[in-house]
Formats: C-alpha cells, structure tokens, sequence
C-alpha cells in the first residue's frame, strides 16, 4: 500500500464509486471523502451536482471528461502537489471503467501523489455477479464497435475466447448488438443480458443468443434502459481445439515416439476432444506407414 510519508505535503487523490442507478448504494465512506476533499472533479459537473446535493455536499467541482482530460490534468496535478485532496467521479460506477481518468491516475502516480481507490459500485462486476456465467475468467472488452461492420469483425476475433465476455451496450444498439453475437458466434451461444442493474426495472435475459434476441424483440420494453452484455466463452470444439486447428498427425506422431499407442491416443483425446477410439487407429496408420 502507497502510504504517505512524513512530510509529504501533496495531497490525496481519491477515485470514488458512485451509484450506477442507486442512490443508496453510494457508501458511507465515499460520502466521507467526498465531504472532506478540498476540489471534485467530475466527468459531468451537472449530473454530479445532482448526487452531490442529494448528500448535502458543496464542492467546487471541475469538469473532466474524455475531450478535455489532457488539458485538465496539469491544473488538478498542481492542486494535488500544492496539498489539497481532490476526488475524482464519473457520471455512474466507477471511474476509469469505461469513463476517464486514465490519464490524470497516471499522471498523479509519475509525480508520486497517493492515489487512493473508494471501491463501489461498477456495473460490469454487478452483472457478472448475478448472471450465472462463470467469473473465473472473464475478459472485459468494453464498448463494440458502432458499426456493424466493426463490431462483427471485433466480435470474429473473440469467437474462439474461453474466458466470459462482458461488453457494456447502449439502447439503441442493443438489438443489432445480440443479433450480431447470434449470427458471429452462433444462436445456440449462451448469453446474459443486465438491464437496469439496481433500478426499478432492473432485468435479466438469459439464454441462447437466439432466444434472448426472441425475448428481446417481444419486450417493449426491450430496446431501453443501460445494459451490460455477457457471453459465455467458447467451449474447446467452439475454440478450435478439435482437430483442424491442431495438427492432429504431428500430435500424435510426437506422443506415439515417447508413450505406447493407448497412452498417446488418451492424451491426444484430452487435448483435441476427439474419441479416443478414432486416435488409437489414426496412431496405428501413422505408425505402419
Ligand atoms: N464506470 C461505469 C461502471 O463502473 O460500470 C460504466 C460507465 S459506461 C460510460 C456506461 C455503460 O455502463 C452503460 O452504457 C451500460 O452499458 C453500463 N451501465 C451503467 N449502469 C448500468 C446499469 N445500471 N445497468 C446496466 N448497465 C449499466
């Protein structure tokens, strides 16, 4: 942990949560902080403003968002090194995930201030929580593309991926979205969708792609609200690791020169997920040729 040393008179730089829909889920703690930084920046100064007087908090805030981030950055970094805590928010959840900040924690670190996280809610980690998809490994890719033809190429290259795939989505987007993810890497590919996590009309869609683009379609309530998107990873057929991708021949000609012919043919079958029968006989030819 960065702790600060006796002396060091910069300030904090705090990066807190804030609700992604539920005012009740800011914590005590980021109310806290928030109370007693000297400056907030916020991605948003008017959509915080409404979350700061919610909590009865007055601050002088400066806006950072995507298209000023640079030039901000040296006037909060001055701020910080002159003393004064600053927090910084984005519009929902966390900051940095999939909001700015990037450059200002990168900045604050090189100058050596202590950045400190205020952990929270982010709608990723909510949604992957409740979806039933397993959390081992995920891959967090963001935004698709907008365009369809990006967003199919984008979602091509993560086709074979093992690890769940969570991508955030927009409304009016979403439909095409789900449709692109049948078609790319199949109807029968299990998906979930998070709608409105921690609101009023908080839902979850799960299924195979087909059925929750079905259930999507029939929902007039379908198309609005913010989503998290989830896909199960590809399962080892679905990955290529049946024969074709590998070179099942060099494979087994390889484990036939060390092991008998049942042990090579076992292995292989671990490896490809082809029958251990099929591989036995295949290692036989091999070997007689
Ligand atoms: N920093 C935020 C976080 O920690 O989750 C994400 C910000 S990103 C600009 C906004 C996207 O997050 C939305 O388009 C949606 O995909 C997702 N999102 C935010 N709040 C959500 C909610 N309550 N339910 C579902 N998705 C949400």
């Amino acid at each position: 942990m960065q702790t600060k040393k006796p002396g060091d008179n910069r300030g904090t730089l705090y990066i807190v949560a804030t609700p992604i829909g539920n005012l009740e889920d800011l914590s005590p703690r980021a109310v806290k902080v928030l109370s007693e930084v000297a400056v907030i920046a916020a991605e948003d100064t008017r959509h915080s403003g409404r979350l700061l007087q919610h909590i009865g908090v007055q601050k002088p805030l400066i806006a950072l968002h995507d298209h000023n981030e640079r030039g901000r950055v040296q006037s909060i970094l001055e701020k910080l090194l002159g003393g004064a805590d600053v927090a910084l928010i984005s519009d929902a959840g966390t900051p940095l995930i999939s909001d700015p900040g990037y450059v200002l924690v990168r900045d604050a670190r090189a100058e050596g201030v202590r950045v400190s996280p205020i952990p929270g809610p982010c709608a990723l980690v909510a949604a992957l929580s409740a979806a039933g998809l397993p959390t081992d490994r995920f891959l967090f890719m963001g935004f698709l593309p907008a365009k369809r033809s990006g967003r199919r190429t984008a979602l091509d290259e993560l086709r074979k991926e093992m690890a769940t795939l969570v991508f955030y989505e927009s409304p009016h987007r979403i439909l095409d979205t789900v449709a692109d993810i049948a078609e790319v890497m199949g109807p029968r590919r299990d998906i979930v969708l998070g709608r409105e996590i921690t609101k009023t009309f908080e839902t979850f869609y799960s299924g195979e792609a087909a059925q929750v683009l079905a259930a999507l379609t029939e929902d007039p309530h379908g198309n609005r609200g913010e989503f998290v998107v989830m896909v199960r990873g590809a399962d080892k057929s679905e990955a290529g690791l049946m024969a074709g991708a590998l070179d099942v021949d060099r494979l087994l000609n390889l484990l036939v020169a060390e092991l008998p012919l049942k042990k090579a043919a076992r292995i292989a079958s671990e490896l490809t997920g082809m029958g251990k029968n099929e591989l036995y006989q295949r290692a036989l030819e091999l070997k007689d040729s």
